[in-house]
This record gives structure tokens, sequence and C-alpha cells, in this order.
């Protein structure tokens, strides 16, 4: 039983190889979305991983060779091959996935252990899904890329650093899988079960057929029953989701806010600062109208905005009542050239500085009471973007930072050293 922190579990048990399903942006199925980076692709017989276009049921993925196998292995106490995100957690202390997933389904872990079968099958019923709506955004982040954002391709496409012809090498490849009717069909049978539904992207509050399977949910008297999240960039949010979103048993928001005002707008190219302001505002304002029992703010820290998080901090401090007070930061890996670990000594130096006395400010506001106690946990994302900063050194990338900047700059006609002159000096290392 290794790292188990979950006990009176068997194994490693985790409550999503039972009642999960998660389709990413190209429809392939997958186990879920922790476990991207590794393959962890639901396969058939053949061992062809299984894609949300050729219309299987439920019962079909769920008890597939493949997935009686990850269970048999979890409940004999084996971390199967792409769980690593967990384990690596798990293993350094943290609280992973798979703790938070089964805390969250506690009260039916003992129904879904009791209907285990010894080879693995159970009866197939999905109460949480996860679907990644293709690529359709109307953004193209400057660390996003050509999966994620079909306008990212025909923005950036001469400066992408080989992101466009990587996808091209897929070609072939649907992103428009959740525009079949077939498929939604199926999606709508799952709903009587469902208890929690997740959507990604690009960006699912601008996509029709997401607003249809509310409206059916909703019609079918299910929806009551569904927690509703997303991860979305908050430029849009149609009056029909606002309209719908009461009648779910909750609605989270995880929204995409990289800085304040001109910078953000840099980062999240084309969006508007004054958009994304008056749509949090609305939030604030509305929050029980719309349903919403969370809405947090999330930040992707990197070399663009790692040195202007205090402005963000402010702005959601000052103006923010019932939507997250702090940011929630993530720390970027991807594409390497932009991650905050790139910057020299000097440099970095001062980042750290900064977020050391945003640190110290955010606790004292934390001390008076001037932060909801809800929101206070997030200060914890901010100790962890220190010590990631912290962690490595990679100046072999700035040359690649600089040279993108130089690219981006050009083709949208903003300046990122303008916004922040401090790290100017990068450009002298373009021919590096
Ligand atoms: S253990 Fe973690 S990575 Fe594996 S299925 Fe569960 S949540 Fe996903």
């Amino acid at each position: 039983m290794s790292g188990n922190k979950d006990a009176g579990l068997p194994g490693i048990f985790c409550a999503l190889a039972w009642l999960h399903r998660f389709t990413n942006a190209q429809g392939q199925i997958q186990v879920c979305c922790s476990s991207e980076e590794w393959d962890n692709n639901i396969r058939d017989a053949d061992g062809a991983p299984m894609n949300i276009v050729q219309g299987r049921a439920d019962e079909e993925i769920l008890n597939s060779g493949f997935m009686k196998d990850v269970r048999r292995q979890m409940l004999a106490g084996r971390w199967p091959s792409f769980c690593q995100r967990c384990l690596v957690t798990e293993k350094t202390g943290g609280s992973s996935r798979r703790n938070q997933e089964n805390d969250h389904f506690r009260a039916e872990i003992p129904a879904l252990l009791a209907e285990t079968e010894e080879d693995g099958t159970i009866s197939a019923r999905v109460r949480s899904a996860d679907y990644r709506l293709g690529n359709i955004c109307n953004l193209a982040c400057r660390m996003c890329n050509p999966s994620s954002s079909a306008i990212w391709i025909r923005t950036w496409a001469p400066n992408d650093g080989g992101r466009t012809a990587a996808l091209e090498a897929e070609a072939g490849i649907r992103y428009d899988w959740y525009r079949d009717p077939a498929v939604m069909e199926k999606l709508k049978k799952q709903a009587a079960t469902l208890r929690h539904l997740h959507f990604a992207g690009g960006e699912p509050l601008i996509v029709p057929e997401m607003i249809d399977l509310l409206r059916y949910c909703v019609d079918e008297g299910f929806s009551s029953a569904i927690e509703l999240t997303y991860n979305t960039n908050i430029t849009k949010i149609p009056q029909a989701l606002k309209d719908l979103w009461p009648r779910f048993r909750a609605v989270r928001l995880f929204c995409s806010v990289d800085a304040f005002g001109e910078l953000n707008e840099l980062i999240r190219h084309p969006s508007s600062w004054k958009t994304i302001d008056r749509n949090l505002r609305d939030l604030d304002r509305n929050f029980d109208a719309y349903g919403l029992k969370e809405v947090l703010v999330m930040t992707t820290v990197q070399v663009y905005n790692v040195l202007r998080l205090r402005e963000l901090y402010d702005y959601l401090f000052e103006n923010m009542t019932r939507v997250s007070q702090l940011p929630n930061l993530v720390d970027l890996h991807y594409p390497a050239y932009y991650s905050t670990q790139i910057l020299p000594p000097d440099l970095k130096k001062s980042a750290l500085r900064g977020l050391s006395t945003l640190l110290d400010a955010t606790n004292e506001r934390i001390k008076k009471g001037l932060i909801r106690p809800d929101c206070a946990g997030a200060v914890e994302t901010l100790k962890s973007s220190i010590r990631f900063l912290e962690l490595a050194d990679h100046p072999e990338e700035i040359p690649k930072f600089a040279r993108q900047v130089e690219g981006m700059d050009a083709i949208s006609g903003r300046s990122f050293y303008r916004l922040v002159p401090e790290l100017a000096r990068l450009r002298e290392f373009i021919d590096g």
C-alpha cells in the first residue's frame, strides 16, 4: 500500500477509475486529465486508443480490459504507470488529485467497492465527467498552443517556435467532436447519473453545444444533482448561462487571468481588460443570482508577469467580495522559455524579493482579517511559486524567450518591455 493517505481504502484506490469519464480536446478518451503527460489513453481489446467519435457506450469504456486492469492494479496497491503525478505528489507529502477525488466521492466509495467483481468489472455509472470542447477559443494567449486555441495558429504562426508544425504533424485529428449529434446523444444519456460535470477547451463558455446540453439537463430534471465547473477566460458569459446556472446544484468557475490591465491584454491577446473587469464585477455582484458557489482567479506565473503580480493582488483585494480575493498561482512549465526559472541571477533575485514582499503583505492582510477565510488558502500557491523560482536555473532558454517576445510584439503591435522595463535587457540575448 504505497503512499496511501486515504485511510480505510484498499491499495491505492482512486475513485476516478470507477466513476469518471475524461475526453480531451481531440476526442481521445483517457483516464483523467492529471495523467495527460503520460500515456493514459483507454485502449480497446486490440490496444488501439479509444476516441469519442467511435460512439462507444460508457459500459464498454469503463469495463474495457484496460480499465478492469487499472482497477485491479489499484486495489492490489500498485500505481498504474500513468499516475505519476499523484504518486510524486503523495510521496512529497502533498495532497494529490486522487486524495481530493476520494474525499469528494467518499460517500459513494463503499458501494463502488462492494459492486466491484474479482476481475475488476463494475456497474459503470458515470458520476463525474470532464470534456475539453475542442480548440475553439477567442484568445491566442502567448504561452498557449495550437491544440488549445485555433486562432493561436492564425495569430502567431510566423513566430511560434515550431508549435504549429507539431500540430500539423497530427493532421486528421478532429477537434470538433462535440458537434457530432451522435456524440451529444451519448452525453445526454450520461447526464442522468452525473454529479459533477467539468468543461474546458478552448473556451467552453462560447460553445453553443455545451449550452444545449445544460438546457437538456434542466428540461429532464437532472440539473439539480449536478455540480458544474469550468476553466474559462471569462471574456464572454452568455446570458443563457446566467439563466441556466442557478438550476444546477452548484457552479464553480476557474477564471484564467494572468495580470492586471494592459499586461493581461498583452499576455492573453487580444482580450480587453475592460471586459474582464466588467465580467468579474458582474460575477461578484450577482454571485447568488447566477448560482455560483466559487469563482477562483487562476494565474499562470511566467516571465511575463512575475514582476507585476502585486497589481493583480491589489485589484482582487480592493474590488472583490464574493469572487476570490487572492489569485491561485500556477507555475508555467511549458513552453520552457517562458518559465520564471530562465531569469538570470540578478533578475531572479529581484523577482524573489518582490514575491517575498508580496507574501508578507498578503499574510498581513490575512492576519488582520481583511481577506475572507475561504480565500486565504491561496497564499500557499504564492509560497509554492517562490519555491519553484528557487528550484532550478535555465538561463539557456533566454535567447528563445527574447526571440519570442520580439516576434509576438511585432505581430500584436504591443511592447512587453514598455510594460516591464526591468526585463528589457533580456533583448540583448536575442542572438545567443
Ligand atoms: S491516481 Fe491520480 S492520475 Fe491516477 S487516475 Fe487517479 S487522479 Fe488520475
